[in-house]
C-alpha cells in the first residue's frame, strides 16, 4: 500500500482530536499549567499563559520526510488535490471548540482552579504547529489574520519549502526549520518531495530577513547521524531578529527505526 493510499492516519489518531482537516491535541505543558505545575518557555519569554493556548494545525500532510521526525509517516500523504479547504474563520472556529472540547474533562478535576480553566476555555495564543507543513493550507495568511482578529496570538512552525506563502504571513512569531547545512546533507535528511525544496528555504531565509514586526527564529534538529552541524544556510548575513533554537533528533516512535534514537523532542511547539 503507498502512503497515499493509507489515507490520513494521524487525523483519526486518538490523542488528536480534528474538524474535517484542522487538527488539535493537548499540549502537555498546557496540562500542566492548568494543574499549577508550570509553563512552557513561551511564558518566561513572551508572557504566553500555556493553559491558553491552542497546539494545532490546519493540515496534517507534509512535503518532506525528515529522517528525524517522530509522526507516522504514512499519515503525511502529500496529494492535496481531494481536500476540500475550509475558511480561515470555519478552521478558527474548528481550533477553538477542539481545544474547549480538548480541555473539558478539566473542569471537574479538583487539581484545576475554575478561574483557570474558565480564562482556558477562551484561548489567547494559538501554535500552528502540531503536525504537517502549514504552509500547505492555501489560506494560512488569512488565518493568521482571523486568530489577530480574536485577540489571539499566533506562533507558525515551517520547514520553508514555501517562501511565497511565509512572505505573504504575519504571525506574532515565525519558527523555520533549517536542519542540514548544505544541499547534500539536506537531501539525505530531509528527502523533501520537491526537487527545488532546498533553493526555496534559502529564498525563505531572505524572506525572514525581511520580516520587520514578526518575531522570528531559526530552528535546527541536530541529527547524531547526520553529523551535528546544521547552520551552513546561515553562515553569512540574514538579517535582523533571528534566533537559533538548537534542538536533538527525537528517534522515531512505532517501532518505525530511522535514525539513532537520541534525546527526546520536548512536547508542543
Ligand atoms: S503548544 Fe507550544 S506555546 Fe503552546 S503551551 Fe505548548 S509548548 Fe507552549
Amino acid at each position: 500500500m503507498s502512503e497515499s493510499d493509507s489515507g490520513p492516519k494521524q487525523v483519526s489518531d486518538p490523542e488528536y482530536h480534528s474538524q474535517n482537516h484542522t487538527a488539535a491535541q493537548t499540549c502537555g505543558w498546557t496540562a500542566n499549567a492548568l494543574r499549577g505545575e508550570g509553563k512552557c518557555y513561551k511564558y518566561a519569554f513572551y508572557g504566553i499563559e500555556s493553559h491558553r493556548c491552542i497546539q494545532m494545525t490546519p493540515v496534517v500532510k507534509c512535503n518532506e520526510r525528515c529522517v528525524f521526525c517522530w509522526r507516522d509517516h504514512a499519515g503525511h500523504a502529500y496529494e492535496l488535490g481531494d481536500v476540500e479547504w475550509d475558511d480561515p474563520a470555519a478552521v478558527a472556529d474548528a481550533s477553538v471548540e477542539l481545544q474547549r472540547r480538548l480541555l473539558s474533562g478539566f473542569g471537574g478535576n479538583d487539581e484545576v482552579p475554575r478561574e483557570v480553566f474558565d480564562q482556558a476555555m477562551e484561548p489567547r495564543h494559538v501554535a500552528i504547529s502540531l503536525d504537517g507543513e502549514p504552509t500547505l493550507y492555501p489560506y494560512l495568511p488569512e488565518l493568521i489574520e482571523e486568530f489577530h482578529a480574536r485577540d489571539i496570538t499566533t506562533f507558525l512552525v515551517s520547514n520553508g519549502t514555501h517562501p511565497g506563502m511565509l512572505d505573504r504571513c504575519d504571525p506574532t512569531q515565525l519558527y523555520v526549520s533549517v536542519d542540514a547545512p548544505d544541499r547534500k546533507t539536506f537531501d539525505s535528511t530531509v528527502k523533501a518531495i520537491e526537487n527545488d525544496a532546498w533553493d526555496s528555504l534559502v529564498d525563505t531565509l531572505d524572506v525572514l530577513a525581511g520580516k520587520a514586526d514578526t518575531r522570528t527564529v531559526i530552528r535546527s534538529t541536530l541529527v547524531r547521524a547526520e553529523g551535528v552541524h546544521a547552520r551552513g544556510p546561515l553562515a553569512g548575513p540574514t538579517g535582523p531578529g533571528f534566533d537559533a533554537q538548537p534542538r536533538g533528533d527525537s528517534g522515531v516512535r512505532r517501532g518505525n527505526e530511522r535514525v539513532p534514537a537520541g534525546p527526546r523532542h520536548y512536547q508542543g511547539g
